[in-house]
């Protein structure tokens, strides 16, 4: 089954009242057309998408509509919504049994509403995703002001979203009804057919208004690292030398070898802040406490893992728990985990049963086998907070 999805991002959002098409506005750092585009470019069922733009913008597309992974065709809109997707639809592959028409204003269209869209339309020839309505709706006529005419029925009033997929032949058959509509689903109506409702998302929402912008803020910042949390990983190595004292989460072990480096050289809060920070995305612990700079030049690693968790901290994420892993043949550092776990609950600001530390020999083999070296493995779990 081969599947077209167009993406309906052909009018000026006169609503809005922004000077830029409103397709282009960013919602947390990312354009609203981008976000729609991603979701079927990247969606398994879709093969290739067509985006209906103004013919300013069909004219000279953003970068990000011009490398796309898959075969991306953009065309100008017209008039009216529906002759924007008949533009588009006059370029889909002669391939295409299932068409997907998405409103580029609905940027956190799931892939799960894609997924069942498409599987309804294949079933029936046409579905619409929807959300039942919540509200008591009323239909009013117009007497000066609107005046109740009756009461529907709630459990019969679904508000229609996109996307709205149809096999191919239904599409062309609603494209052929002159009057105008607000959607697809609609004018197949209009066609005579049969439109079946599928389970939208309440998030798809779309926007219309500058009023709808907070909202959107708040859908794009809470939306995937809320349900799933976000995994990164740390790794730390420092050669072992005499005359050094080897500190390991803060806590400073009797050895007679200690890690070189430029700080106390703690591989456990090293290891565990590269984790933090690579959960986030906010790069490494070299990047922001560069042993280059004299002020971190002995600075105590459980003060820079503070530091890290603050920066996690100001982007609304904070940290679920870590697990570390420290590579050392001598000594053994079963006696200090406890105190350890600690110090880097402590730094973190995490209870102390969500810090795990393990220690480990390399049973004699290379450098760390040999003594001649320190390293910790860490995996750090961060989620909004
Ligand atoms: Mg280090």
């Amino acid at each position: 089954m081969h599947v077209t999805a167009i993406i309906a991002a052909g009018g000026r959002g006169l609503r809005f009242g922004a000077v830029e098409p409103k397709q282009l506005l960013r919602v947390d750092g990312r354009p609203i057309l981008e976000r729609s585009v991603t979701a079927f470019v990247t969606h398994p069922a879709v093969h290739e998408v067509i985006v209906a733009l103004p013919a300013e913008l069909a004219a000279d597309p953003p970068a990000y509509l011009r490398d796309a992974i898959k075969p991306l065709h953009v065309v100008a809109g017209g008039a009216r919504r529906q002759d924007s997707v008949a533009n588009a639809f006059g370029v889909a592959s002669k391939e295409s049994d299932i068409i997907v028409v998405h409103d580029a204003a609905r940027p956190f269209v799931t892939a799960d509403v894609i997924a069942r869209t498409i599987a309804a339309a294949r079933e029936t020839g046409a579905a619409v995703a929807a959300v039942a309505a919540s509200d008591t709706v009323k239909r009013a006529r117009r007497e000066g002001g609107a005046v109740v005419a009756e009461t529907l029925p709630r459990e019969t009033i679904f508000l229609a979203q996109t996307p709205q997929a149809f096999r191919r032949e239904v599409l062309a058959d609603a494209l052929k009804v002159a009057d105008a509509a607000t959607d697809e689903a609609s004018l197949a109506e209009r066609a005579g057919h049969s439109v079946q409702i599928v389970d939208g998302d309440p998030t798809n929402i779309k926007i219309t208004t500058p009023d709808d912008l907070p909202i959107a803020e708040a859908i794009a910042r809470r939306g995937a690292p809320a349900r799933t949390g976000r995994a990164g990983t740390g790794y730390d190595l420092h050669r072992l030398v005499p005359g050094r004292p080897l500190v390991l989460g803060g806590v400073t072990i009797p050895a007679d070898r200690g890690a070189l480096g430029h700080s106390d050289a703690d591989v456990v809060c090293h290891a565990v802040t590269d984790a933090i920070l690579g959960a986030a995305c906010l790069g490494d612990i070299g990047r922001h406490f560069p042993d280059s700079e004299p002020k971190w030049k002995g600075a105590s690693s459980l003060d820079l893992l503070s530091r890290a968790v603050a920066l996690v901290r100001a982007q609304g994420l904070g940290v679920g728990n870590v697990d570390v892993t420290v590579i050392l043949e001598a000594p053994k550092i079963r006696d200090h985990i406890d105190a350890m776990r600690a110090n880097v609950a402590k730094a973190i600001g995490l209870d102390v049963a969500r810090v795990s530390i393990k220690g480990k020999t390399n049973e004699g083999v290379d450098a760390i086998g040999r003594g001649d070296a320190i390293a910790a493995h860490a995996v750090a779990l961060i989620r909004v907070i």
